[in-house]
């Protein structure tokens, strides 16, 4: 648990299996989709998992140009855009989350998402769009943008000030992994949630001291919580 809080004043999300549902999906696929052939896939596969493996030792986030830079691939949009369109079925917003975002905002609480994500902003601007919440969200971080990726505290306050200079303890972190999201935010000072439904791979977990300040099994659930903090 994170010390007592103020009343909260924004609330900020992470993204992957917590604003879209978790899908269990096998990475390499996506990359043989660009259509540039096996080895070149595997080459692909092998970086994003480099990158991802150093994100969690020194949090140093990374990009896709990063990825096919490392790979040695050149590709260019045709072989973007077919990565991105195998993504397309895995990328879908809950439901909860258009009643959700309008309830918060209602309130005059801010809507932040921080995501640790290789992919460019206007990608993810792309699905928001798609799924009618983008104009509902205040600010986001993708970490593709920044230095540091979660759980580094950094990663936290550029999210924080991008919302508008919140300070920690009037904030809520919103998060489907126990290190990544719940134990950094709390790190930073902020209250966090934990949705517990994403199957994390064993290799990406890291163990945790503490409790997330509450547990939702579905997103609604979080406003009563949210309201009680207020
Ligand atoms: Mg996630």
């Amino acid at each position: 648990m994170s010390a007592a809080g103020r009343p909260v004043r924004a609330v900020l999300f992470d993204w992957g299996g917590t604003l879209t549902p978790w899908h269990t999906v096998e990475p390499a696929e996506a990359w043989r989709a660009c259509g540039l052939g096996d080895d070149a896939a595997a080459r692909l596969h092998a970086a994003e998992d480099a990158i991802w493996a150093r994100g969690r030792e020194t949090r140093r986030s990374g990009t896709l140009e990063e990825v096919f830079a490392t790979a040695g691939v050149p590709a260019g949009p045709a072989e973007l855009a077919r990565y991105h369109a195998w993504w397309e079925e895995h990328t879908y917003t809950d439901p909860d989350v258009r009643p959700l975002f309008t309830a918060l905002r209602e309130r005059g609480i801010r809507v932040g998402v921080l995501s640790n994500t290789l992919w460019p902003r206007a990608e993810h601007e792309r699905v928001f769009r798609r799924d009618g919440v983008l104009d509902l969200i205040d600010a986001a971080v993708y970490t593709s943008e920044i230095a540091w990726m979660k759980p580094h505290p950094e990663a936290f306050r550029a999210a924080l000030a991008a919302v508008g200079g919140i300070d920690p303890a009037a904030a809520v972190f919103v998060g489907d992994r126990p290190w990544d999201d719940v134990a950094g935010a709390q790190g930073v000072g902020m209250r966090a949630v934990l949705v517990p439904h994403s199957t994390i791979p064993a290799e990406q977990q890291r163990p945790v001291s503490g409790s997330p300040d509450a547990v939702v099994h579905r997103l609604a659930d979080l406003l009563p919580i949210v309201d009680a903090w207020r």
